[in-house]
This record gives C-alpha cells, structure tokens and sequence, in this order.
C-alpha cells in the first residue's frame, strides 16, 4: 500500500506514521526524519538545508524530490510505504505523481489528519523525542513514565529545534499557504480520506485502520 500522510505540523503524522508502519510492514519515509538525519551527520545537503529548516521554511521542491527519487529507488519499497511530511506543495505532488506512474505504481490512499489549529501549538511546543530511538512523547498528553527519559532506551528527552514558539507560527503559515491545498488535490483524484486527529495515538491508529479497510 503507497499511503501519504497529510496534515499540519502537530497534527501527529509521524507518531502514526510510526504505527502504521509497524503494523503494514512497510518502511516509513519522513522527509524530516531524513533532512534531520543529513544535519546530524553533517552532509553537504544538512548544511544546505539547516537555516531553512531553523526558520520553519521549506526546503526547496528539487532538492526535496531529489532526494525522495533516490529513497523510492531503495528495494524496500516494493511492498508499500508510508510517506510522511511529503508531498508539502503542489510541485511536490505532481513530481510523485509522475515518478509513481514511471515506476507503474499509484498512490492508493492520502489520510489527512484533520485537528482543530488551537492544538497544534501546543502539541508542538510540548513534544518531546528520543534522540536514539526516535519516539515522540508529549509532556502532558503522553509523558514518559519517568520524567524527562525515553521509556525504551532511557535517553534523555530532546525538543526539536523547530518546535520552539518562535519557529512554531511560520511552519504553520507554510503549511496553510503550501501544503494545505492538497487536500484538494488528491480528493479530486478521489483518494482522500480524512481522520480526526484528536485522541490518544491508539484511538488515531484505530481511526485510521477502520478508513483504510485494515481494522
Ligand atoms: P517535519 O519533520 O515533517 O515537520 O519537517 C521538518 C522541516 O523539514 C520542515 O519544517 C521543512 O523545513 C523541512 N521539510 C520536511 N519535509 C519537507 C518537504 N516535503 N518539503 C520541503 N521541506 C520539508
């Protein structure tokens, strides 16, 4: 299954795409996880991309395409995938659309997380992650059982640079003006189906198996 997870940031895409990944057996593509990653071990495409993404902009669509072209050429994609924070503007989606039909495959599903823009804020400035194994955990609506400390490896809890009050409110513009109008876009090529956000990430997880026919 080709499933692309829209939504705002805050709307909880990557804590399911995590899940729905574990549960399809299918890999998990972030294009955040990965400009994260590239930062982190200090490529030449992490410096490209580091103030762009500490000002909550977005990066460009040829550098973004690019690199997604060279992660679907991985043979792990051959039984599906999740996307996850791509396609974020119109270009984007079209440059998958061709790129999918070049490789005699489709989208199947877009589920766009639907959450009212008063929580967003504060999902994002309370998340906090793992900087080793990756999960997301929110102060007050899903604390770790210790505080401050991943529950799986005990590392101390991080707060993305980007989730900061001052990045939070341009990200969200960003995503109104750019990424919002794909909604549209693929409910129009009759693939969209929209989940309410809100909830505990099983209760999101449940949601979103009933619409895709996998509960
Ligand atoms: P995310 O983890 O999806 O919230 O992405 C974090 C940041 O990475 C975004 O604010 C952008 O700066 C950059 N980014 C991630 N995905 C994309 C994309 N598809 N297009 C452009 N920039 C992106």
């Amino acid at each position: 299954m080709i499933l692309i997870l829209l939504g705002p940031p805050g709307a909880g895409k990557g804590t399911q795409a995590k899940l729905l990944a574990r549960d399809l057996q299918v890999p998990h593509i972030s294009t955040g996880d990965m400009f994260r990653d590239h930062k982190a071990r200090g490529t030449e495409l992490g410096r490209q991309v580091d103030a762009i993404m500490a000002s909550g902009g977005l990066v460009p669509d040829d550098v973004t395409n690019s690199m997604v072209k060279d992660r679907l050429s991985r043979p792990d994609v051959a039984g599906g995938f999740i996307l996850d924070g791509y396609p974020r503007t119109t270009a984007q989606a079209d440059f998958l659309d061709q790129l999918l039909v070049s490789l005699g495959r489709r989208t199947d599903r877009a589920v766009s997380y639907e959450i009212a823009h008063e929580l967003l804020v504060d999902r994002m400035s309370g998340r906090r992650s793992c900087p080793s194994c990756g999960t997301v955990y929110h102060v007050t609506a899903n604390p770790p059982r210790k505080g401050g400390v991943c529950d799986r490896e005990g590392a101390v809890l991080v707060q993305r640079d980007d989730d900061k009050a001052e990045t939070v409110g341009r990200r969200l513009q960003e995503y109104e003006a750019k990424t919002a109008p794909l909604k549209r876009y693929y409910q129009e090529r009759g693939v969209l189906t929209e989940v309410a956000g809100t909830g505990s990430p099983d209760e999101v997880l449940a949601t979103t198996k009933r619409a895709l026919g996998r509960s």
